[in-house]
């Protein structure tokens, strides 16, 4: 019984491999979109009845606008890229959470939250578009399903439990807030290196095709480091060790960014 699950297990491995566009990275991802997106917009609607939506019209009207026009250009991208039926499934929301963490995460499906915490080290609008991207880069990606997919994942509880629709259940809560961000106690959320790199290299690309300046994700991660070094919370500290490097990478791949939202920017 053991190896008959063990070997449909490696089963499932291998049908689950693809690539992730644009980096080309080899991911296993064994969570269907049709599983995982009622979850996800379920944690999403009671998040929003636990937590206060701003009300300055003028930061959330920006939230909103560079939200709109990120998610434009990434589903123009997925619609000329044969990814047609995965930009359909997008219920694409952007909102801005009054609360002071320094924090931000994207759903699967797009849904995309804010935290008034972070808008000052976003300082701008192309700062704001650094920070979207970004995160919407890890929903793009499936970084969360990877990871659910992953040992670590199943460590934390499972795959059922994650995608399990009663969004109130404290496990399944916990199990989002690790893996995706959701709630403000982690800031923004530590995903492995490899995802992180990976989220700052698509964010860069879809912010030049929403244009936005890409040297602004740069700053925005100066001015991290900066607040880093003058007081953060020390859990902000733990789940980013290595902003210097992080900033070193994103100059690096700037002329790349150009390059790849020139290739493959649909007009
Ligand atoms: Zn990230």
């Amino acid at each position: 019984m053991k190896k008959v699950v063990s070997l449909a297990i490696v089963f499932l491995f291998i049908i689950s491999c693809s690539t992730v566009p644009i980096t080309g990275r080899q991911r296993i991802n064994i969570v269907s979109d049709a599983e995982i997106l009622p979850a996800s917009f379920a944690q999403y609607e009671g998040f929003l009845k636990e937590n206060k939506v701003s009300t300055n019209s003028k930061m959330k009207n920006e939230v909103q606008t560079v939200g709109m026009n990120i998610s434009k250009a990434v589903d123009k991208f997925m619609r000329a890229n044969g990814m047609v039926s995965e930009a359909d499934s997008y219920r694409w929301e952007f909102n801005l959470i009054e609360d002071p963490a320094v924090n931000a995460w994207c759903l699967p499906g797009g849904k995309v939250v804010v935290y008034t915490g972070i808008i000052p080290i976003c300082d701008n609008v192309d700062g704001i578009a650094a920070v979207m991207a970004h995160e919407i880069a890890h929903a793009f990606a499936k970084h969360g399903q990877e990871r659910m997919t992953s040992s670590y994942g199943q460590q934390l509880g499972g795959i059922a439990v994650a995608i399990g629709t009663n969004n109130k259940d404290p496990k399944t809560q916990a199990l989002w807030n690790t893996i995706y961000g959701v709630g403000s106690t982690v800031g923004m959320l530590a995903y492995s290196r490899t995802h992180e790199t990976e989220a700052d290299k698509l964010g860069m690309v879809f912010m030049i095709m929403a244009g936005y300046k890409p040297e602004e994700a740069i700053n925005v991660w100066i001015r991290m480091s900066e607040r880093a070094s003058g007081g953060a919370p020390p859990e902000f500290l733990s789940t980013h060790p290595s902003n210097q490097t992080r900033i070193q990478n994103l100059k690096a791949y700037l002329p790349t960014a150009i390059a790849q939202a020139k290739k493959y920017n649909v007009k």
